[in-house]
């Protein structure tokens, strides 16, 4: 085994390496941009090398920066997590020509699967089943767009470097096609500068299944069974389980074998993930899936797999790249009991899944019996607008799915973040969604169940107005310069023993009413006795109260009539951006009318683009920006003109 490791990478995967490297005795060594230089992967090493500014690309993407890195601490071996260089065969070569030992697959199998139409290829040639559609290289819009008649629609648009869910597209009919695929193109080229893209079938209720397999350089190789993905927004996934619902022992060992085939087709050796869209129309039914891409690292989920087969995949690849034999035997794995993950993102739901990024001024996650927690931050940490939003990944194990569903959804609801808005309360719903529980998912399911999982606003109920307010006449309690006349935090002596707290709710004033009594205080709105929400409340630093009930954040300003007025009128006589980042497209033209939910204009982000909707019917002043523009958070997009209405 090696005695000192190095991790190219940030966050929850360079904190999980580390965690296995420490239990074998293996030093570490993290590496670091200026924006993570007090980062807790910084803080779980042994030692740590500052490799760049806060652009991935110029620290965690910079191959000589991190090569530099490994030399001057004298490693062995590099692990690369997920994401970054893990699927960067330069990088596994600069390694090997530097003397270092990459921890992961040899360049030429990372290569060989590193673009999906080739990989397609070499997989079909190997007799493995792939989804129809068109691999070639005339790239021209017209005949892309013949193919796409030819495989059928709907189809899928996918950047052939993608990776993440970026530079794809699904098109219903020919007269979209054209529109889509300069989305697919421009996201690709900007994500991965490459924007070639391969077309697809549209599979009818897809199912994402993935095969973890396992090599070693002495030629052999093993599955770790499979995991259902199929949850998912923007294609991304979301709740991840192992095993997949609905599998049946036959499929299973089909499956397996021909993702066994998948890397023995490339001499693959390390940890990798064959993965397969499966047609779930009917069932899953073993001559109905097909293979879709083989990711050629450690896979975020990976903990699921872990958990069922009581391995630690970290310490198998570790072991497997300093040359030893696969730990286990294909029939020495066995399959105990259910596991799921839910990925917890800094995103707002009610936006799209629009990533959040701030401060995070609270962070507890749960903890329990048969629950994991990787994470990467700590409280006090920001979510930047440079790296993945991830907060952490929850994973909770238990005999049954059931049981593992239920204990993932109690974990989500004791989840509590202010700072940032979070997925938490979405991924307790879908966690005890009836149709989840059922099974009863594809790749459609938030979609189709929409109106459960994303409640259109988030309801400030009574029991919140008075957890809310009691925190705060705690609080006052508690300041030892007691100055009850001052209004600043919405705290007044209104009479004896009745205090107000004052609350702005959506620009309306929220009363709580609050009597001393002998066993404490009291809360009541217009006059009904309320009992506070069981939850955690915070200040933020703009004085603000965040309470944390069932996974869910209210952010509640003290009522300041002067500031409401404002604020009401800023938030609908216009539209700013919610992060930094370059605008794409504007939709919209001054003079123009506007209906709710119409886009507007839009933004790309965190490699992602983002579309920005008129809130209500409107008549557009000014447009603020053009395309092409880099802008800051909060810059005007679109002004409304001010018009008569009945409410004004
Ligand atoms: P997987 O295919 O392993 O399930 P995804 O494709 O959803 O996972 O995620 C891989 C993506 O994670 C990368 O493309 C990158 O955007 C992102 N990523 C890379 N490094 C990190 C990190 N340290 N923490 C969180 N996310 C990361
Ligand atoms: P990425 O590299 O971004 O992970 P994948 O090829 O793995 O790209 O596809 C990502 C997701 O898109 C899949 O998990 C699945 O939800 C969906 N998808 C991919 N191919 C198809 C298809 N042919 N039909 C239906 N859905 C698909
Ligand atoms: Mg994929």
């Amino acid at each position: 085994m090696f005695s000192k490791l190095l991790i190219a990478n940030r966050g929850e995967i360079a904190v999980r390496v580390m965690r296995t490297a420490k239990r074998l005795g293996v030093s570490t060594v993290a590496v670091y941009s200026d924006a993570d230089a007090n980062a807790a992967h910084v803080a779980a090493a042994d030692e740590a090398v500052r490799i760049g500014p806060a652009p991935a690309a110029e620290s965690y993407l910079n191959i000589a920066a991190i090569i530099a890195a490994a030399r001057q601490t004298g490693v062995q071996a590099i692990h690369p997590g997920y994401g970054f260089l893990s699927e960067k065969a330069e990088f596994a070569e600069s390694c090997a020509a530097a003397g270092i030992v990459f921890v992961g697959p040899p360049p030429s199998a990372i290569r060989a699967m590193g673009l999906k139409d080739r990989a397609k290829a070499l997989m079909a040639k190997a007799g493995v089943p792939v989804v129809p559609g068109y691999l070639g290289d005339d790239q021209s819009t017209e005949h892309l767009k013949k193919e796409a008649g030819r495989v059928g629609y709907p189809v899928l648009i996918k950047a052939v470097a993608g990776g993440g869910g970026k530079g794809m597209r699904k098109v219903e009919s020919a007269g979209e096609f054209a529109v889509a695929l300069e989305g697919a193109k421009r996201e690709a080229k900007s994500a991965f500068g490459d924007d070639r893209v391969l077309i697809e079938k549209y599979v009818s209720r897809p199912r994402h299944i993935e095969v973890q397999v396992f090599g070693d350089s002495h030629g052999d190789a093993v599955y770790l069974f499979e995991r259902g993905c199929s949850l998912q927004r923007r294609q991304q996934k979301v709740i991840e389980e192992a095993p997949a619902p609905g599998m049946s022992a036959a499929m299973r060992k089909q499956m397996g074998e021909a993702a066994v085939k998948a890397a023995k087709a490339v001499g693959y050796a390390s940890a990798g993930t064959v993965e397969f869209i499966a047609d779930a129309s009917d069932g899953l039914k073993a001559d109905r899936f097909w293979f879709m891409e083989m990711n050629t690292r450690l896979q975020v989920e990976h903990p699921v797999t872990e958990a069922i087969t009581g391995t630690d995949l970290v310490e198998w690849q570790l072991r497997v790249a300093a040359g030893e034999k696969l730990p286990k035997k294909q029939s020495e794995l066995k399959i105990h009991g259910h596991a799921i993950e839910a990925r917890l993102y800094a995103e707002d739901p009610q936006k799209g899944f629009l990533p959040s990024i701030g401060k995070l001024v609270h962070l507890h996650l749960p903890e329990g019996e048969d629950i994991r927690v990787d994470s990467g931050v700590r409280e006090g940490d920001e979510v930047s607008i440079f790296y993945d939003p991830m907060i952490a990944k929850i994973i909770a194990h238990d005999e049954t799915r059931e049981g593992a569903a239920a204990k993932l959804a109690r974990a989500m609801r004791h989840t509590e973040v202010a700072g940032v808005q979070t997925n938490a309360a979405f991924l307790a719903r879908a966690l005890s969604h009836r149709a989840f529980v059922a099974g009863d998912i594809d790749t459609a399911f938030i979609e189709r169940h929409r109106a459960d999982l994303i409640p259109a606003a988030r309801n400030v109920t009574s029991e919140i107005l008075a957890r809310a307010a009691l925190f705060v006449a705690e609080g006052r309690a508690r300041t030892e310069s007691h100055d009850p006349w001052d209004a600043q935090d919405g705290f007044r002596v209104s009479g004896t023993a009745k205090d107000i707290v004052e609350f702005d709710v959506e620009g309306k004033k929220a009363t709580v009413e609050l009597a001393h009594a002998p066993n404490g205080l009291h809360a009541s709105i217009h006059g009904n006795p309320v009992e506070p929400a069981h939850a955690t409340a915070v200040r933020m630093p703009n004085g603000d109260v965040a309470v944390m009930h069932d996974g869910e954040t209210f952010v509640l300003p003290l009522y300041d009539p002067f500031a409401s007025a404002e604020a009401a009128g800023a938030a609908t006589d216009r539209i700013t951006t919610p992060m930094p980042g370059k605008i794409i497209q504007v939709l919209v033209k001054p003079g123009e009318r506007v209906k709710p939910r119409q886009p507007l204009a839009v933004l790309e982000a965190m490699k992602m683009e983002h579309t920005l909707y008129a809130p209500a019917d409107a008549l557009v002043a000014t447009v603020d920006v053009s395309p092409g523009e880099q802008v800051s958070e909060g810059a005007v997009v679109v002004r409304f003109a001010r018009e008569k209405s009945a409410a004004a």
